[in-house]
Protein backbone atom coordinates (compact mmCIF):
# COMPACT_ATOMS: atom_id res chain seq x y z
CA UNK A 1 0.00 0.00 0.00
CA UNK A 2 1.08 3.62 -0.72
CA UNK A 3 1.40 5.92 1.47
CA UNK A 4 -0.83 8.26 -0.13
CA UNK A 5 -3.15 5.42 -0.01
CA UNK A 6 -3.39 5.46 4.04
CA UNK A 7 -2.99 8.98 4.22
CA UNK A 8 -6.22 9.38 2.34
CA UNK A 9 -8.12 6.19 3.12
CA UNK A 10 -10.24 8.10 5.23
CA UNK A 11 -11.98 9.92 2.25
CA UNK A 12 -12.27 6.48 0.29
CA UNK A 13 -15.00 5.28 2.88
CA UNK A 14 -16.79 7.95 3.27
CA UNK A 15 -18.95 10.39 0.99
CA UNK A 16 -17.37 13.97 2.00
CA UNK A 17 -19.54 16.86 1.10
CA UNK A 18 -19.38 20.51 2.19
CA UNK A 19 -22.11 22.57 4.62
CA UNK A 20 -21.99 25.79 5.23
CA UNK A 21 -21.43 27.59 8.80
CA UNK A 22 -23.35 30.38 7.97
CA UNK A 23 -26.85 28.84 6.84
CA UNK A 24 -26.12 25.09 7.42
CA UNK A 25 -26.46 24.41 3.60
CA UNK A 26 -25.03 21.14 3.22
CA UNK A 27 -24.09 19.62 -0.87
CA UNK A 28 -22.13 16.89 -2.18
CA UNK A 29 -19.87 16.99 -4.16
CA UNK A 30 -17.94 19.46 -1.82
CA UNK A 31 -18.38 23.33 -2.17
CA UNK A 32 -15.87 26.56 -1.43
CA UNK A 33 -18.34 29.03 -1.69
CA UNK A 34 -22.51 28.41 -0.28
CA UNK A 35 -24.46 28.46 -3.24
CA UNK A 36 -27.75 29.82 -0.89
CA UNK A 37 -25.72 32.63 0.93
CA UNK A 38 -22.46 33.48 -0.40
CA UNK A 39 -20.75 32.49 2.66
CA UNK A 40 -16.86 31.00 2.24
CA UNK A 41 -17.01 29.46 5.33
CA UNK A 42 -17.50 26.02 4.64
CA UNK A 43 -16.06 22.77 6.50
CA UNK A 44 -16.12 19.21 4.89
CA UNK A 45 -18.99 17.30 6.41
CA UNK A 46 -19.69 13.43 6.04
CA UNK A 47 -22.60 12.84 3.80
CA UNK A 48 -25.26 10.22 5.64
CA UNK A 49 -24.44 6.88 3.60
CA UNK A 50 -28.23 6.25 3.63
CA UNK A 51 -31.29 7.34 1.71
CA UNK A 52 -34.12 6.60 -1.04
CA UNK A 53 -33.69 5.83 -4.83
CA UNK A 54 -35.50 8.74 -6.72
CA UNK A 55 -34.75 7.73 -9.87
CA UNK A 56 -32.72 5.63 -12.04
CA UNK A 57 -31.89 4.26 -15.30
CA UNK A 58 -30.40 0.90 -16.55
CA UNK A 59 -27.80 0.68 -19.50
CA UNK A 60 -27.20 -1.95 -21.38
CA UNK A 61 -24.03 0.07 -22.52
CA UNK A 62 -20.84 -0.07 -21.22
CA UNK A 63 -17.86 3.11 -20.04
CA UNK A 64 -14.75 1.42 -20.98
CA UNK A 65 -13.37 -0.58 -17.63
CA UNK A 66 -17.50 -1.90 -16.44
CA UNK A 67 -17.90 -4.41 -19.03
CA UNK A 68 -18.36 -7.02 -16.78
CA UNK A 69 -21.16 -5.16 -14.71
CA UNK A 70 -24.03 -4.93 -17.54
CA UNK A 71 -26.65 -4.07 -17.15
CA UNK A 72 -25.48 -1.07 -15.55
CA UNK A 73 -27.91 1.10 -13.17
CA UNK A 74 -26.83 4.12 -12.22
CA UNK A 75 -29.41 5.94 -9.43
CA UNK A 76 -30.21 9.40 -8.59
CA UNK A 77 -29.92 8.98 -4.45
CA UNK A 78 -31.58 11.29 -2.02
CA UNK A 79 -29.38 11.31 1.05
CA UNK A 80 -31.06 11.19 4.49
CA UNK A 81 -30.30 15.29 4.84
CA UNK A 82 -31.87 15.57 1.34
CA UNK A 83 -28.80 15.70 -0.77
CA UNK A 84 -28.74 14.40 -4.09
CA UNK A 85 -26.42 11.98 -5.52
CA UNK A 86 -25.63 10.04 -8.47
CA UNK A 87 -23.71 6.63 -7.73
CA UNK A 88 -23.88 3.16 -9.54
CA UNK A 89 -26.38 0.43 -8.00
CA UNK A 90 -24.54 -2.12 -6.97
CA UNK A 91 -25.33 -5.97 -5.50
CA UNK A 92 -29.33 -5.91 -6.30
CA UNK A 93 -31.55 -7.29 -8.38
CA UNK A 94 -32.98 -5.19 -10.99
CA UNK A 95 -36.51 -6.47 -9.69
CA UNK A 96 -35.33 -4.45 -6.57
CA UNK A 97 -34.59 -1.49 -8.43
CA UNK A 98 -37.45 0.61 -7.83
CA UNK A 99 -38.20 4.31 -7.18
CA UNK A 100 -38.39 4.61 -3.13
CA UNK A 101 -36.53 2.04 -2.67
CA UNK A 102 -34.30 1.75 0.37
CA UNK A 103 -30.42 1.95 -0.05
CA UNK A 104 -26.81 2.20 1.99
CA UNK A 105 -23.20 3.06 0.88
CA UNK A 106 -20.95 0.53 -0.11
CA UNK A 107 -17.83 1.18 -0.86
CA UNK A 108 -16.18 -1.11 -4.24
CA UNK A 109 -12.92 -1.20 -5.43
CA UNK A 110 -13.10 0.78 -8.77
CA UNK A 111 -9.54 0.20 -10.01
CA UNK A 112 -5.98 -0.62 -9.25
CA UNK A 113 -2.78 0.87 -10.50
CA UNK A 114 -0.55 -2.08 -11.09
CA UNK A 115 2.44 -0.63 -10.62
CA UNK A 116 2.36 1.25 -7.70
CA UNK A 117 -0.23 -1.46 -6.19
CA UNK A 118 -2.50 1.31 -5.41
CA UNK A 119 -6.02 0.76 -5.27
CA UNK A 120 -9.11 2.85 -5.93
CA UNK A 121 -11.99 2.88 -4.54
CA UNK A 122 -15.39 4.62 -4.71
CA UNK A 123 -18.46 4.46 -3.14
CA UNK A 124 -21.45 2.57 -5.00
CA UNK A 125 -25.22 2.34 -3.56
CA UNK A 126 -27.08 -1.21 -2.59
CA UNK A 127 -30.51 -1.77 -2.31
CA UNK A 128 -31.75 -2.61 1.20
CA UNK A 129 -34.80 -4.56 1.04
CA UNK A 130 -37.33 -4.16 3.40
CA UNK A 131 -37.33 -6.00 6.55
CA UNK A 132 -39.87 -8.59 7.38
CA UNK A 133 -41.77 -8.00 10.51
ZN1 LIG B 1 -24.59 29.38 3.29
Amino acid sequence: MSVSYWRNRDRYFRIIGSVCNSCNYESFPNFYKCKKCNSEDISDKQMPHKGKLISYTLSSESMPGFEKELPMSIGLIRLDNNVNIVAQIVDSDIDDIKINANVKAVFRKISSDGDSGQIYYGYKFKIIKNVKK
